[in-house]
């Protein structure tokens, strides 16, 4: 461990700085650990037929049940499970997890539904993913066509060369794969036209924009339309309210996803809280 070089090195640290760098490499630690003592947990986000009202299935999102922080939500740790490498173990796990959950819903009749997982930068480039997400498919004997792999526009607009290979071999394979966010980096519009993605989830900032008035209602449309243009499945996530839920429908968005329709939820809670709640 490096040592400071004499008593008043210390005063050029902002302690405050200083302890946050400690409490990350803490949670490093545990977190390298926590795969194997089985604490991250998998929460599902029902998301609902615009135009039907049902549920067409759910977005997978990871929480960690860290051993004295209680129950982390994944910004609290996906940063460092990035920078670390441990995403890629992560996501695997995630993927896995959501596959095996699918099995299960459609063993008891939900054959209709789709689920949605998300996928880092890293785990989208590393090799073995087009496998594993092969084999989670073929050990829970789901059709392609069940999983949705959500990716961000960073991920696909930072290398695209790369990135345009795996997005082909999931095509191929018949995955669904979901441009998570999008309108909030900086995606060229001239690039997605050649994506092969078969879905568009417009940033829960834009959605906010309903509620703002005609020029953040000129945003969203524009977004809305511009991916109907290009033939995609249009996905309107972070409906809060009644006002923002009628509008996204009535520009004829596809699925709506967001708390006003259900939270996240543990899955042995998912499929009891829908039969209470669906009025979307
Ligand atoms: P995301 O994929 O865009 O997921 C949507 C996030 O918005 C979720 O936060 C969800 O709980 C939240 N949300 C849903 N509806 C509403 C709403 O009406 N209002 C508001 N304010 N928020 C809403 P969460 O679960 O904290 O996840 C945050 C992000 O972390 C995700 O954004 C995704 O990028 C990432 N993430 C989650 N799970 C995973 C995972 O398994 N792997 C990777 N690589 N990233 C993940
Ligand atoms: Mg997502
Ligand atoms: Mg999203």
């Amino acid at each position: 461990h490096a040592k400071f070089h004499g008593k008043n090195a210390f005063s050029f640290f902002d302690s405050s700085m200083n302890a946050e760098a400690v409490d990350q490499l803490d949670l490093l630690q545990d977190l390298r650990r926590a795969l194997q003592k089985e604490e991250f947990e998998l929460y599902y986000q029902p998301k609902f037929s615009a135009s039907g009202g049902h549920v067409v299935g759910a977005e997978a999102l990871v929480r960690w049940h860290h051993p004295t922080q209680g129950l982390l939500a994944p910004s609290a740790f996906i940063g460092l499970a990035e920078q670390s490498g441990l995403i890629v173990e992560i996501d695997k796990w995630v993927l896995q997890q959501a596959c095996r959950q699918m099995g299960i819903w459609r063993s008891e009749g939900h054959t209709q539904w789709c689920v949605a997982v998300n996928v880092s930068a890293m785990q989208l480039s590393h090799v073995g993913f087009v496998d594993s997400v092969k084999s989670a498919l073929e050990t829970n004997a789901l059709p392609a066509g069940t999983l949705i792999i959500e990716i961000t526009e960073t991920v696909v607009m930072g290398e695209l060369g790369a990135s345009m290979q795996v997005l082909h071999a999931l095509a191929d394979l018949g995955v669904d794969v979901s441009l998570d966010a999008f309108g909030s980096g900086h995606s060229s519009l001239l690039h997605l036209k050649d994506l092969p993605v078969k879905e568009l989830k417009t940033a829960r900032g834009f959605v906010n924009g309903v509620q703002h008035g005609p020029r953040d209602r000129a945003v969203i449309s524009a977004v809305v339309q511009f991916g109907q243009a290009l033939g995609l499945r249009i996905v309107a996530e972070g409906i809060e309210t009644a006002e923002q839920r009628s509008y996204l429908a009535a520009m004829n968005c596809d699925v709506l996803q967001g708390y006003l329709l259900g939270h996240p939820l543990p899955a042995k809670d998912f499929v009891g809280k829908l039969a209470c709640c669906k009025t979307a």
